[in-house]
């Protein structure tokens, strides 16, 4: 029901279907205005076509794992459950090695550490990261690898068409300069439609090239931080109340919630870090929308109550 309701929101639906145009237009204009004329008696028209369809198609594959892939959702209980004890609860909890599950007061359930409600979805996700209307969906522990791949292959693919257009262009007017523009007959499309087309597709690769390379550089430092956008956002706050309150009556400085990112003497490695996003597999293996046991999800079983050693 939750996927249904996080599916149903007008502003993904858009974007998913705006991703999904801005491909496929994309592709239209690179074989129509520039490969076929550019490179019409070349086996570089070919290669072209063939490189930049195959970084298209693992665009898309992406692009739908992170979709249509559950991003780590909390299961709801069966039954209601009853937190009028939550104090002891917590304490038997602790003593169980189940440090840091809180209780989400949405979906009335007990979560792990890391886990946060997402206001579209309705339902708690561990490590989320964001909500994604490029995607209609979460960004969280189990789908961030493709969400991570799909911004990759947006970016190599914009920076592609980039440079196949201008080139394409320039090729143009070097042809009209030197009055070759009448081999290509009178049934060709006239420049100004041509042009309109370069200048759109260029205008559409740069915002999004730009667009995914910022959001690319902010997933991979998250990760090798080992801090969610939600995490450094609720650690600074945490940090100025503390500050503040230390600034006006030191005594009352009461340590409330633990900080949500380990101390940095105890952090792991980056690649540790890495490895848990995008599975123990070679780095190629990366770059694949292939299915892989992060570490840390590896052999968890979701329940309603915490009762796994963590
Ligand atoms: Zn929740
Ligand atoms: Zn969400």
């Amino acid at each position: 029901m939750a996927f249904l309701r996080c599916r149903r929101d007008p502003c993904g639906v858009i974007c998913l279907v705006l991703t999904y145009f801005s491909v496929f237009y994309a592709d239209y204009v690179v074989i129509q205005y520039v490969l076929i004329p550019a490179y019409a008696d070349s086996v570089w028209g070919m290669l072209h076509g063939s490189l930049f369809n195959l970084i298209l198609l693992l665009l898309l594959a992406c692009h739908s794992k992170a979709v249509f892939s559950d991003p780590g959702m909390v299961p709801l209980p069966d039954t209601a459950l009853d937190f009028s004890d939550l104090r002891s609860q917590s304490s038997r909890m602790n003593e169980r090695g189940c440090e840091g599950w809180t209780v989400c007061s949405r979906c009335e359930t007990y979560r792990p550490p890391r886990a946060h409600h997402c206001r579209v979805c309705q339902r708690c996700i561990r490590r989320m990261d964001h909500h994604c209307p490029w995607i209609n969906n979460c960004v969280g522990e189990l789908n961030q690898k493709y969400f991570i791949q799909f911004l990759f292959y947006t970016g190599v693919a914009s920076l592609y068409s980039m440079v196949l257009v201008v080139w394409a262009w320039v090729w143009r007017i070097r042809n009209e300069r030197e009055g070759d523009a009448d081999k290509e007959g009178d049934e060709s499309p006239s420049k100004h439609l041509i042009v309109a087309h370069y200048l759109i597709l260029l205008v559409e690769s740069v915002l999004f090239g730009v667009f995914v390379m910022v959001i690319f550089y902010d997933q991979l430092i998250s990760i090798i931080t080992d801090e969610t956008p939600i995490e450094q956002m609720k650690n600074r706050l945490m940090i100025r109340d503390r500050s503040s309150s230390f600034s006006s009556s030191p005594s009352s400085a009461s340590p409330q919630q633990p900080p949500h990112h380990l101390p940095h003497a105890t952090r792991k490695p980056k690649l540790a870090l890495l490895r848990e996003v995008f599975g123990r597999g070679s780095v190629f293996c990366w770059l694949l929308p292939l299915h892989s046991n992060p570490p840390s999800a590896g052999g968890i079983i979701y329940s309603a109550l915490p009762d796994y050693d963590v």
